[in-house]
């Protein structure tokens, strides 16, 4: 084998050097040539990259080399040139402007006829941007690995279900509680939808509809759901479907979280039984003393024992006041358990306020109270369910504003729906009780309140019947500007 051909495959022979040099010299931003021993640089183009230098220099690591990557080149030098092949090295450089910049750095040994080496011709590229893109990806690499143990940590140690769903409502993550529940593993389970994942049809179907609200709406919805569970019975979940938007503010994906409250709510339907156990008992002694003191009231009267009478009559109103206590206790335990009836018939709305109207003026004597109801509005509803629901909040309107102010309640309407306000002069509520007003039992703590009684049921129940008649009510107010309450119920068109 010739010389010639050997040397094509570890250097380059002296015919080919001229086209070689003219390529490398195009496409590179910096041309170099070493001495054989690489101990002078003989002369270096660097272009706009490294500064030129047209001498032969000792020292050209110091000048040129960045001093953390000298070792690394010197140690491919030497093997280089033992091997007398292609130096190849990617390293950090000392740029003309003063920086530090990267270098895609390669030399040839060129060879004479006898096959030994004369000088290694290089040549550098500047790789600059694209190692601090690596760079820049390397950290984001790092941040989103160190992001997704952070997330694994978290999701696997919590007893609460945490998963996410594409727009085609298969689940993308699903944590360990919720494989486990499934009995799934991960890749059983990752890139299914509900149905695949052995939801029931119904239950699939409602995720999947409530996923299309999040998607629409952009807002987080929140549910509870009641299933049996294969090893533990029947449980109760809670959970919150939340948009995950990308950069342009679309929602990409459904972030999920669930959360077993069957021991909740079991502890509350103990409460509420017990609740309902203690109303029952109450109510019975309870109407055995009305009855007595009507009786007693009307011997008075007939004996004119005006103040016996009066008294009589007093107790009256309180044992009336504590039968409304307690039918609203007995209303909410019948509420929970889905006992309660809507019994529907269509009535005209001014015809109830008329009546309404006549009880409460021969009752209340305590403020001004007007009632506003001229149009004819009809609607298909529970007559005496809506007449509660405007007897409490003309009753909380008068607890909630001083003696003698005004109160007014009005209804309109159009095609579509009634509308009924109940406006007050009185306290006023702060932005951040308004949206907690019809949770049940919830009452605003305020030091003026302390002295109103009252269980915060009446709103819980208003909110219920007009819920149940596909309604909807709302309170608007400020601290100290008065409250106005609204319920709208769908029109009928007579
Ligand atoms: P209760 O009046 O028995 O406490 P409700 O459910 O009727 O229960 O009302 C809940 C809470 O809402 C009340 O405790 C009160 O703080 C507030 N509230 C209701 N109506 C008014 C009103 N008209 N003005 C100011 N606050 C009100």
């Amino acid at each position: 084998m010739s010389v010639h051909s050997s040397s094509y495959t570890n250097g380059i022979s002296i015919n080919e050097q001229d086209r070689y040099r003219a390529l490398v010299t195009a496409t590179s931003d910096v041309i170099y040539t070493m001495s054989p021993d690489w101990s002078v640089m003989q002369q270096l183009n660097g272009g706009t990259f490294l500064s030129s230098s047209g001498e032969p220099i000792n020292n050209w690591m110091d000048k040129y080399l960045h001093p953390i990557d000298q070792e690394m080149v010197r140690d491919a030098i030497a093997d280089a040139i033992k091997t007398k092949s292609m130096f190849k090295l990617e390293h950090r450089v000392l740029r003309a402007d003063g920086g530090t910049g990267w270098a895609f750095s390669r030399a040839i040994p060129i060879l004479n006829q006898q096959g030994e080496v004369t000088e290694w011709f290089g040549a550098v590229n500047d790789v600059t941007s694209r190692k601090e893109m690596e760079v820049e990806l390397k950290v984001a690499r790092f941040e989103a690995e160190h992001q997704r143990r952070l997330t694994e940590v978290v999701t696997s140690n919590t007893p609460d279900l945490v998963y996410m769903f594409d727009l085609n409502y298969r689940f993308t993550f699903a944590n360990p509680a919720l494989l486990q529940m499934w009995g799934k593993t991960w890749d059983e389970a990752i890139g299914r939808n509900l149905l695949e994942n052995g939801y029931e049809d119904w239950h699939a179907e409602m995720h999947e509809r409530e996923i299309d609200h999040v998607v629409a709406t952009k807002r987080a919805i929140r549910g509870e759901v009641a299933f049996p569970h294969a090893v533990f019975g029947r449980r109760v979940y809670d959970y919150i479907f939340s948009p995950v938007f990308n950069a342009e503010g679309e929602v990409e994906a459904i972030a999920g979280t669930t959360r077993d409250i069957s021991e909740i709510k079991e502890n509350e339907q103990r409460k509420n039984d017990f609740i309902s156990m203690v109303s029952h008992e109450l109510k019975t002694p309870l109407t055995s003393v009305i009855s007595y003191v009507q009786v007693a009231k009307k011997r008075m009267n007939q004996l004119e024992d005006k103040m016996a009478a009066d008294m009589l009559e007093r107790a009256n109103k309180q044992l009336g006041k504590m039968t409304r206590m307690i039918n609203g206790f007995l209303n909410v335990s019948r509420l929970e358990s889905g006992r309660i009836q809507i019994d529907r018939q269509t009535f005209s709305l001014a015809e109830l306020v008329t009546e309404l109207q006549d009880e409460v003026l021969a009752t209340v004597s305590s403020h001004s109270i007007k009632f506003n109801c001229i149009e004819n509005i009809f609607v298909n509803a529970d007559r005496e369910k809506i007449a509660q629901v405007f007897n409490n909040l003309i009753s909380n309107a008068t607890k909630y504003s001083p003696v003698n102010s005004n109160i007014e309640v009005s209804c309109f309407g159009d095609n579509e729906s009634a509308v009924v306000a109940v406006k007050d002069n009185g306290m006023g509520i702060s932005e951040a009780d308004l949206p907690r007003l019809f949770e049940r039992y919830y009452r605003v703590k305020d030091a003026e309140l302390n002295h109103i009684s009252g269980f915060g049921i009446g709103l819980y129940l208003c909110a219920e019947i007009i819920n149940l008649h596909g309604g909807q009510i709302w309170a608007e107010s400020e601290p100290g500007a008065g409250s106005a309450f609204y319920f709208t119920l769908p029109a009928v068109t007579m």
